[in-house]
This record gives structure tokens, C-alpha cells and sequence, in this order.
């Protein structure tokens, strides 16, 4: 009731002309996102907004020629505007960068090829750091001597792991509990619409580890790829980072305060290919640090997962600290799948350098080059929209005191979750 109370407000004081303008390009916006999705199926992630503008794009087949004029006669009518509150200038400088990255998709649809670096500069605002393979030879060796003992080390990894696999009959416990907990630590710092609510699914045969699609009326359908063994560290990363506070916190957060509460019908859809996604995906993954310090994470494993899973608790101290290690090989993704993508490695190198570098088991390995040909420079997003919402973030939580410090810190995530920001922004 409130919500609809203040967007009846701002509608009655922002008559301006700059504002006008805004609301029509933002629905030419939705609309054109809609009309991409016609050509590439995996485009629009979600679409909650009025069902006949998706029935008129479906019924339109709008062709990618006229998208892009249209696109381009958006962004030239969006650079003559300049509106005076400072919200609506966020909304303009996001929206349009938004646009931007539709160009390119559009341009790689009809066969436009970009290296590496500039898809993603252009579809995410943001270029990854490289390094080279020495960088991570240097990690690999610490977890040599971690788990000492003859043959390759990445099979020692995949050994060992395989003690930590979650029986399947165990699966929904695990994950619920998981969940649970980072819905009970985000309703803590961050209120949600009590009608809020997530379905757990459990699929095969996709490219991904798990999936959020938002429904809309603060509803999610969270599904876990149960194609590989899922291991019991997934569990919390999982939970938090398609539950709470990620993904569909990120969703009900953008309905409930933007589309709801500002009347901007920009953030009813979702196009997964865009700037939109870096910030969706790195507040995703940093909110698994942000619920649980490595401490808190270990205790509740060990104190509530473990025994769900039937799993030896003792062995978890290790465990964790493997991981630690694993997680700073993050950013070899992103080099396997540029040098890949780029041409500059083949298939068989790409997975020698899965399995060698980054310590994935084979299967996992070959899960991962399919969602390089599937999603190609999106694995950016991941670890590098992490570390820069992590930086933001601790850019807004100075207080020397921790329990400030740690409220300080959600609120800084909150709102960089729900209010326009191009990742360009934030650093
Ligand atoms: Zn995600």
C-alpha cells in the first residue's frame, strides 16, 4: 500500500519533460529486450511485466536490422535529456548502458565476432584481469603440500573431495537447511514482502550448477543441477547465491522498489546478456561471504550440514581450507574460456588447462567449456562481479566498530542491489 501511496507522489512532482521522456524510451526499452528474445532464446532471464507487450513481440518477429535502428534512436533521443533529480540521472546513465549492451548483442547475433575482452567490456561494462599460468601454478602448489601424497594433484583433489559428496536422498534436506539459514541471516538486515517465497527443483542435463528464475509477485523457482555430485560446500554457496541474499532477493528487491515503488518498468525484464548481470551475479556471490565469515560458515556446516548429510564432520576444517584455495583460482575461468573463445587455446588444451590449472574433475571440466559456448564472456561476472562489489561495499563500511560495520556493510549491498548502477560505477 505504501509503495503505491509514494510512485502516485513522485508521479504528481515529476512532470518534466526529461522524466517523460524516461518513462517512454524505458518502455521502448522492455520492449525491445523482448523483441531480441525472439532471436536468442536464453536473452530474457525474466519478464514479469504486461503479458501483451510479450505476446506483441512474439507476434511482431521484429528483425534484427530494425532492433538495432531502434535501439540506436533510443540512446540518441536519451543523449539530449538532461533531468535535474539525481535518481532519474542514475536512471538514464544505467538505462543506457543497458542499451549499449543490446547493441552488441544484437551485432553478435547477426554474426558480429568480438574478442574476448571487448564483449565483455561492451555487454558487462567490465574487462577481467589475466594472468598467466604461473599465477596459478603458484596456488596449485600450496594445495600440493596440503594433501600431500603421490599422483597428479588434481586427482588427489578429486580423492579427497569425494568424501564430501551429498548422498542424494540427502540433497533437499541439505539444501533447504542451507537456504534456510541465509534467509534467516538476510531477513536480519534486509525486510522483504512477507508473501516472498522460492520453490526448490532439482533438473539434469544443463549447462549450469543452478538457476533462479524469477517469476514475478516475489516469487522465484530455484533449480540445482543434480547432472555431477553435488559437494556439501555447494550447499551454502548455492543457497545464498540463487536464495538469500542473491538472486532472489536481487529480483524482489527490483520489483518491490523499482518497479512497484518508482513505477520503472525498465526492471520488469531482465536481459541476461548485460551490465545488469554483472551486478546480479557478483552481489550473488559476495552475499555468501556477507551471511556467513569463514568462522560462522565452518560451525554451521559442521554443526547442522554435515550431520544432514550423514557426512564426518571432522573432516571439515580441511575441507574448508581447500576451498579457500580453490576459490583463488577463480579467475582461471575466465582465462580458460577467453584463450578458448579467443582461438588462442584448442579444445583439448582448454580442458588440460580445467584439469591441470583449476583442479575441475573431467566431467566437471566438460560442463564448463559447454557453458563457455553457451554463455562465453558472461563467466566474467562471477568472480570479478564479486571482487568489485566486495571492494564497493567495503568502501561503505568504514565504522571501526564490527557489529556496525557489518550492519553498514548489508545496507551498502542492499542498495547496490536496487538502485541503477553500471558496474563502470563502481570502481
Ligand atoms: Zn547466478
Amino acid at each position: 500500500m505504501t509503495q503505491h501511496q509514494s510512485s502516485g507522489n513522485r508521479a504528481a512532482a515529476s512532470g518534466s519533460p526529461a522524466v517523460a521522456v524516461l518513462d517512454a524510451v524505458a518502455e521502448r526499452y522492455v520492449k525491445l529486450v523482448l523483441a531480441i528474445g525472439q532471436h536468442d532464446a536464453a536473452y530474457v532471464d525474466a519478464y514479469y511485466g504486461p503479458p501483451r507487450w510479450q505476446d506483441e513481440a512474439i507476434a511482431r518477429q521484429q528483425d534484427l536490422a530494425s532492433i538495432r535502428h531502434d535501439i540506436d534512436a533510443a540512446r540518441t533521443l536519451m543523449s539530449t535529456q538532461r533531468p535535474s533529480h539525481d535518481d532519474d540521472v542514475q536512471r538514464l546513465a544505467f538505462l543506457d548502458k543497458q542499451l549499449r549492451a543490446m547493441q552488441a548483442r544484437v551485432d553478435m547475433l547477426g554474426g558480429t565476432v568480438f574478442s574476448f575482452d571487448e564483449e565483455t567490456e561492451r555487454l558487462y561494462d567490465a574487462v577481467s584481469p589475466h594472468h598467466p599460468r604461473a599465477y596459478y601454478e603458484d596456488v596449485v602448489r600450496q594445495i600440493d603440500q596440503l594433501l600431500a601424497g603421490p599422483g597428479p594433484v588434481s586427482e588427489r583433489v578429486n580423492a579427497f573431495r569425494s568424501q564430501f559428496a551429498i548422498p542424494p536422498d540427502r540433497l533437499r534436506a541439505v539444501m533447504e537447511a542451507a537456504i534456510q539459514a541465509g534467509r534467516e541471516r538476510t531477513l536480519h538486515y534486509i525486510a522483504l514482502p512477507p508473501s516472498e517465497n522460492f520453490l526448490l527443483e532439482f533438473v539434469s542435463d544443463q549447462p549450469w550448477s543452478g538457476y533462479n528464475w524469477y517469476k514475478g509477485n516475489f516469487q522465484s523457482v530455484i533449480q540445482i543441477n543434480i547432472d555431477l555430485p553435488i559437494y556439501i560446500d555447494r550447499a551454502v554457496d548455492l543457497g545464498c547465491h540463487e536464495g538469500y541474499p542473491g538472486h532472489h532477493v536481487y529480483n524482489v528487491l527490483l520489483e518491490q522498489d523499482l518497479v512497484r515503488g518508482k513505477q520503472w518498468p525498465e526492471y520488469s525484464v531482465y536481459p541476461l546478456f548485460s551490465p545488469q548481470s554483472l551486478i546480479a551475479e557478483g552481489t550473488a556471490n559476495y552475499g555468501i561471504e556477507l551471511c556467513f565469515s569463514d568462522d560462522e560458515r565452518l560451525a554451521f556446516e559442521q554443526q547442522v550440514l554435515y550431520p544432514l548429510a550423514g557426512l564426518d564432520a571432522s573432516l571439515a576444517p580441511r575441507y574448508a581450507q581447500l576451498n579457500r584455495l580453490l576459490a583463488q583460482l577463480g579467475y582461471a575461468d575466465n582465462d580458460a574460456a577467453m584463450q578458448y573463445l579467443n582461438g588462442a587455446m584448442t579444445r583439448e588444451q582448454t580442458m588440460e588447462w580445467l584439469i591441470k590449472v583449476r583442479l575441475y574433475p573431467a566431467e566437471k571440466a566438460a560442463q564448463r567449456l559447454q557453458f563457455y559456448e553457451a554463455m562465453r564472456g558472461y563467466v566474467i561476472n562471477y568472480n570479478l562481479g564479486q571482487d568489485m562489489s566486495r571492494a564497493y561495499i567495503l568502501r561503505h563500511a568504514t565504522s571501526p566498530d564490527a557489529a556496525h560495520a557489518r550492519t553498514q556493510r548489508w545496507a551498502a549491498f542492499r542498495q547496490l542491489m536496487a538502485s541503477p548502477r553500471p558496474p563502470s560505477a563502481l570502481l
